[in-house]
């Protein structure tokens, strides 16, 4: 199989696109009830940790809700949605966007995470062809193309999708003769666990002064996982660019959101993860120039 793929890169990029565009069809999913599910889990916990009686909300977070139950149904009329309309993005072209039952419209985003997360695992298996690396690299984009929506929806990155990423960040660097790009072969185990603690540490304590100054959060927890992950991933030399990268792009969004909106900046609390993601996708792609144009070689 791998030599059919090596021989035909066209086979191997359309195969990652087709599974990268399943993959997006699931990642809706996870994107929907990964946070509803940690917040039923909150509640149910913070009512018995305060001894408080059962109520209707509390009944109704204990029934079975999970990434695989209920199935897939119409948010308005809650009818199933037949598993040939479930194809990514042509099914929702067949049903013409509208639920088949109650004609109610479904939203374009389904489809549009499905396209986004088929076109860049097809970007990535072209750029890294037949290795280990791109296999990685796709679990990696799955990962923060969920991440980012949940974060943008929810202000939340799980602990359940940054934690596990962390380890394999770390784990990959063990040994480098499994991979081949020189995005991953060049990052070595003692510069992937220090840009791990570096990640974390340095937003950490840009939190800490900003709470010991300002007297609140500036930044969640999540951001600084999400943040260890790329220096495990990238290595300690990455997240200078990184942070440089996200925190460019998020001033413009940020700024650009707040005109539109005319609300303060006290009062509107701006997910970071989003950023943090992207600029760790650009450097995937771009590491040597970024690298080369932050720190020429004389
Ligand atoms: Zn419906």
């Amino acid at each position: 199989m791998i030599e059919v793929f090596q021989q035909h890169s066209t086979f191997w990029i359309s195969t990652m696109v087709i599974l990268s565009a399943l993959v997006g069809s699931f990642l809706n999913v996870v994107i929907y009830r990964l946070p509803e599910m940690m917040k039923r889990q909150w509640r149910c916990e913070c009512t018995e940790f305060l001894e408080l009686d059962e109520t209707a909300q509390m009944i109704k977070d204990k029934q079975r809700f999970n990434l695989s139950f209920p199935v897939s149904h119409c948010p308005h009329c809650k009818s199933s949605i037949k598993p040939w309309f479930n194809l990514p993005v042509i099914g929702y072209l067949l049903i013409k966007g509208k639920c088949v039952n109650c004609k109610q419209p479904i939203s374009p985003r389904y489809p549009i995470i499905e396209f986004f997360t088929a076109a860049l695992g097809g970007v990535i298996a072209w750029y890294f062809g037949v290795s280990l690396d791109a296999i990685l690299l796709l679990g990696f984009l799955w990962a923060l193309i969920s991440l980012t929506m949940i974060d943008a929806d929810e202000k939340l990155l799980p602990d359940s999708i940054t934690l596990p990423l962390l380890w394999v960040g770390l784990l990959i660097h063990i040994n480098s003769s499994w991979l081949s790009s020189d995005l991953l072969t060049q990052i070595t185990l003692t510069e992937s666990l220090l840009g791990a603690a570096a990640g974390y540490m340095s937003l950490w304590s840009i939190t800490f002064l900003f709470k010991v100054i300002r007297g609140k959060e500036g930044m969640g927890a999540g951001d600084f996982k999400l943040f260890a992950v790329f220096g495990a991933w990238f290595g300690i030399k990455a997240l200078i660019p990184i942070i440089l990268l996200s925190s460019a792009v998020g001033a413009v969004v940020g700024i650009t959101i707040l005109i539109i909106q005319k609300k303060s900046i006290d009062k509107t609390t701006l997910p970071f993860g989003p950023y943090l993601c992207g600029a760790a996708l650009l450097y995937v792609f771009f590491a040597a120039d970024i690298q080369n144009l932050l720190f020429p070689q004389l």
